[in-house]
């Protein structure tokens, strides 16, 4: 693999678009002070991913783009795009060539692109380093820091020879693994944390599990128990069922009661005595009707006798005067009497009253002055009154029948009524009779109730009992337990016995089983992935301790051949002395330090800091060729390196790079000429006419033209 080309767009000195395309051995930059050759060397540093200012020489990204003068006015992006070829295929690479370009604007927006796709400064990072041109290596020499070789410490210089020497992917690949490790023993710790905060709820939990367990086993004998004791109960309450009995009597009551309803008890003689009234009643008014028949007859007869007294009158010639002062109060007694007769019940009197009516009528016609009639008509008179008289008789005849019937009715209903209340004491008794077998019944019925009550009482605290138990009163029904006495006796004191058990485990609330799973299911979660990590801590470990021994053992044997290298190149640069590098570990086996001692031939000190300012170069030139032969870099930029040599040492490095040039390729920046001639291709920077760097590459003989002159 080599650099085949380097193209700058607006980078610092070159403004405009400069390519230099390289030559597979070396190549000679050339030009005045300040023409921009170092410029080229930043550009190359800045593609491989170089953040450092100081490796860049820069105060700020913003450096990096051209800043402009008078003639060509700032550029508004800075780009370098370097192009290599020949690349070996390895893992990870499947390219030949490879294109890669980095640029950055004024607002400090960066871009990389690898084979022009976009990609991160970490891809173009890892790119370089599989490719053995690391920045941190010593691929890249800055122009006066040929010495930091020597200057830096023995730790960065661990860093500086692991890229030299390809270690770096591993070492890579080996801090992240130490990353990673970290992270998963922070894990582990975490998920320890979590898990030491879950642990002592979680015990509690398993230890009211196992409460909960005891507490069902206990259960399960209990309820062995139980059932026998039960049974045994139930077995023994005879069952009481006086329904049927019950129901018997009741049709008895209800026979008794229907014929007790068949009997009136509510016999009243209101009836009677209503019919009895209405013929008293009929019989008054029968009476009346008597008594007024007789006034008209009393009246007819003195009537007749008043026409018979007018006939003998008439037929003795005597006229009667009437005196009406006289007449009229013997009236007026006798409408009196009638009055009275009107009243009178009892027969004797009414008699007696009648003759005293008659002696009235005498008196008043006493007193009559019969005047001269015609005694025909008074006979006529006579025979119509006296046949009138015939009727009222005769109707008051019918009346007093009537008076004797209403009677005989009445004395017939007074027998009726006596017949009746009799009647009605004798159902009376038979009514008394059949309510006290009524409630002989019903008590019969209360007492079988109450047998029926005392047995419902007994069998639902039997019941309740069994409710509260952990039995089922179906299956206590079901199952048949003969105990004796002494064995039910027994059975009862083991009940009690592990009730008072489980009463002492007390209540476990059973949700706390799904707690439990969840808990647990949390824990088993936790130990498996501490399980995990704790798999991953000693893989990585494992990885770690391997990667190190790699390290190790390829920094061991490349550093042992180093060490001959670099004795061999100071002989040849010092005529002899030897050089050492010896690494420093820790504890654990760790590279941590890269010691170098060297010894010169002339020098009596030993050491580095004893040494002048050529002699230092030297050491450091041996030292990087050294290393450079050992583990050769497809590419070494050396920035006037040669500058401290005097011309025989000039000489000697110009013979060394023609030998390393067969193995990797050479950009070399340099004032010296006895460096130039070792070239193959020689660029020439200028500050041409437009105030800025331009380039110009000379052909082998044309650059032996230029440095002749
Ligand atoms: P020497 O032989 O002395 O080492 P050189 O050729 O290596 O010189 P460089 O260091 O490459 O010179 O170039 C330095 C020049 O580049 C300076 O003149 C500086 O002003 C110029 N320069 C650096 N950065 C910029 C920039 N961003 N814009 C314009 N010019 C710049
Ligand atoms: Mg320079």
């Amino acid at each position: 693999m080599y650099l085949k080309e380097i193209e700058l767009k607006g980078f610092k000195s070159f403004p405009l678009k400069t390519s230099l395309v390289f030559d597979k051995n070396i190549n000679a930059i050339v030009g005045p002070n300040g023409s921009g050759k170092s410029n080229i060397v930043d550009a190359l540093r800045w593609v491989l991913g170089d953040q450092s200012s100081k490796n860049l020489r820069i105060d700020n990204s913003s450096s990096l783009v051209f800043a402009g003068n008078e003639k060509i006015k700032p550029s508004s992006c800075a780009s370098v795009k370097l192009l290599f070829e020949d690349i070996e295929k390895k893992e990870g690479i499947e390219f030949n060539s490879l294109e890669v370009e980095r640029s950055i604007s004024l607002d400090g927006k960066s871009d990389y692109f690898i084979n022009n796709q976009a990609c991160r400064l970490k891809d173009v990072v890892e790119i370089f380093s599989s490719l053995k041109l690391g920045v941190k290596g010593f691929s890249i020499v800055n122009q006066g820091t040929i010495e930091d070789i020597l200057r830096i410490s023995s730790n960065e210089r661990v860093v500086m020879f692991q890229e030299i020497l390809g270690l770096r992917q591993l070492e890579i690949k080996k801090e992240s693994s130490i990353k990673k490790l970290s992270l998963t023993v922070d894990n582990l710790n975490q998920v320890s944390v979590l898990e030491n905060e879950i642990m002592p709820h979680f015990r509690s939990l398993k230890r009211q599990i196992s409460r909960m367990q005891k507490s069902e086993e206990i259960k399960k004998e209990l309820q062995d128990i139980e059932l026998s004791y039960f049974s045994y109960l139930f077995n023994k309450l005879k069952k009481v069922d006086n329904s049927k009995e019950i129901s018997d009597i009741e049709n008895k009551i209800n026979l008794l009661e229907k014929e007790c309803s068949g009997f009136d008890l509510n016999f009243q003689n209101i009836e009677f005595e209503k019919d009895k009234q209405i013929l008293e009643k009929e019989i008054r008014e029968l009476n009346n009707q008597k008594s007024s028949l007789l006034y008209d007859l009393a009246k007819i007869e003195s009537l007749i006798d008043v026409n018979k007294n007018k006939l003998n009158d008439n037929l003795k010639n005597k006229v009667c005067h009437i005196d009406l002062n006289i007449i009229n109060p013997k009236i007026e007694n006798i409408l009196s009497c009638f009055k009275n007769i009107y009243v009178i019940k009892d027969f004797n009197q009414l008699n007696m009253a009648l003759k005293n009516l008659e002696n009235e009528f005498k008196l008043l016609i006493a007193n009559f002055n019969i005047s001269n009639v015609n005694s025909d008509s008074v006979k006529q008179e006579i025979v119509m009154l006296e046949g009138k008289l015939k009727e009222i008789q005769n109707k008051n005849k019918s009346i007093q029948d009537e008076i004797n019937l209403k009677y005989s009715k009445l004395e017939e209903i007074s027998v009726l009524e006596k017949k009746k209340i009799s009647e009605n004491q004798e159902n009376f008794i038979l009514f008394e009779k059949k309510q006290k077998e009524i409630n002989e019944l019903k008590y019969m019925i209360r007492s079988f109730e109450i047998d029926q009550e005392k047995f419902n009482l007994k069998f639902s605290n039997l019941e309740r009992e069994i409710k509260e138990s952990l039995v089922d009163i179906k299956e206590v029904g079901s199952c048949c337990v003969k105990l004796s006495e002494n064995e039910f006796y027994e059975l009862e004191k083991k009940m009690y016995r592990y009730r008072k058990m489980l009463s002492e485990i007390g209540f476990v609330d059973p949700e706390i089983e799904d707690e439990y799973s969840g808990v647990k299911e949390r824990i088993d979660f936790l130990q498996t992935e501490k399980n995990d990590l704790e798999i991953s801590i000693k893989d990585l470990n494992k990885i770690i301790k391997d990667l190190e021994k790699e390290i190790n053992v390829s920094f061991d044997l490349a550093l042992k051949q180093i060490n001959s290298e670099f004795t061999k190149y100071l002989k040849i640069m010092f005529d002899g002395g030897k050089g050492s590098i010896e690494v420093v570990k820790d504890e654990e086996g760790v590279n941590i330090g890269v010691d170098i001692f060297v010894k010169l031939p002339k020098n009596k000190l030993e050491g580095i800091e004893s040494l002048s300012g050529g002699e230092k170069s030297l050491v450091s030139l041996a030292l990087l060729f050294a290393i450079v032969s050992i583990s050769v870099p497809p590419l070494l930029v050396l920035d006037e390196v040669d500058a401290a040599l005097d011309e025989e040492n000039a000489r000697k490095f110009g013979d060394i790079l023609k030998n390393l040039s067969t193995k990797t390729q050479f950009v070399l920046i340099t004032h010296n000429w006895l460096t130039m001639i070792c070239a193959d291709l020689i660029f020439g920077i200028t500050i041409g006419d437009k105030n800025c760097s331009k380039a110009l590459s000379l052909k082998l003989e044309e650059s032996r033209d230029y440095v002749k002159n």
